[in-house]
């Protein structure tokens, strides 16, 4: 049975690009389960009242889900313990290092590729250990150690909108200098959305991971993880994004394209799955 979800972070309206993504999900567990998950684990962005439109609003799409709602600022313990499981073979540590340090670091001409999350670290702090964690420390995976400890030359995923059939795989030398010591824990937020999704998806029993291919290359760092914790390994459909007339992807501040405004202008559940092309 296929099980998937859509994982919205309540940061603004639900817009058109979510409506998509959402619909899409739903679409895709026909006849399986849909589930809804809250990622909120950043509490400076988040607020209860979007939480709400947001359902309110997925409701008015004609979306249901089972209750109760799985909600990622309760789960800290579990995001905890997965990280120790981590840390207690060595595959972690605390990194101290702020946005600028790490510019800094790399300002070598050679250096300064980019991931998913931006500049690939430059290792600054890798080798100090987990008992001199402080409270302002992030926590880092050390991916050359993980590769090492699970005998591994890469990690890969299946995709069935992108390729499908065809292993998308990254080889531990292209994820250390592309991607690089990812963060697990941001500092005072004791996780990341790498480690918390990766974490839902297996304790949700999740089969499908639908979302947008804005997060392709994250999927890198979640099989990695899948792997080092012992997870099986979800299908995933990453599928097209949804941009406004100047071919730029909808983000959260897209107001003007709130499913709400559209609602009370009077457009139908249909007419906006019209509009996202469904
Ligand atoms: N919470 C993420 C977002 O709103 C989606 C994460 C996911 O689907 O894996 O962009």
């Amino acid at each position: 049975m296929i099980r998937t979800r859509f994982a919205p972070s309540p940061t603004g309206p639900l817009h058109l690009g979510h409506a998509f993504a959402a619909l899409t999900a739903a679409r895709l567990a026909d006849p399986g389960q849909f589930l809804l998950r809250i990622e909120d684990i950043d509490r400076s962005r988040c607020r209860p009242e979007w939480e709400a439109a947001i359902m309110d609003d997925l409701r008015w799409l004609g979306l249901d889900w089972p209750q109760p709602v799985m909600r990622q600022s309760d789960r800290l313990p579990a995001y905890r313990a997965a990280l120790d499981r981590l840390a207690d073979v060595g595959l972690t540590y605390p990194c101290r290092c702020r946005r600028a340090d790490i510019a800094a670091a790399l300002s070598a001409p050679q250096e300064g590729a980019t991931g998913p999350d931006g500049p690939v670290y430059p290792g600054t702090c890798r080798g100090r250990a987990m008992a001199d964690a402080g409270p302002d420390d992030a926590i880092r995976l050390d991916v050359a150690r993980a590769f090492h400890h699970l005998g591994a030359d890469g990690v890969g995923f299946f995709d069935q909108a992108v390729m499908p059939g065809y292993e998308h795989r990254l080889g531990a030398d292209d994820f250390l200098g592309g991607i690089g010591d990812v963060v697990l824990a941001r500092r005072g937020i004791g996780t990341s959305y790498h480690l918390s999704v990766v974490v839902d998806d297996a304790a949700q029993g999740i089969t499908l991971v639908t979302r947008g291919k804005d997060l392709f290359d994250s999927t890198y760092i979640h099989a990695l993880l899948q792997s080092l914790l012992g997870y099986g390994r979800p299908l995933y459909h990453h599928h097209r994004l949804i941009r406004d007339a100047a071919g730029k992807r909808l983000a959260k501040r897209d107001d003007a394209r709130a499913i709400s405004l559209y609602r009370t202008q009077g457009a139908t559940p249909a007419d906006v799955a019209a509009m996202v092309g469904l």
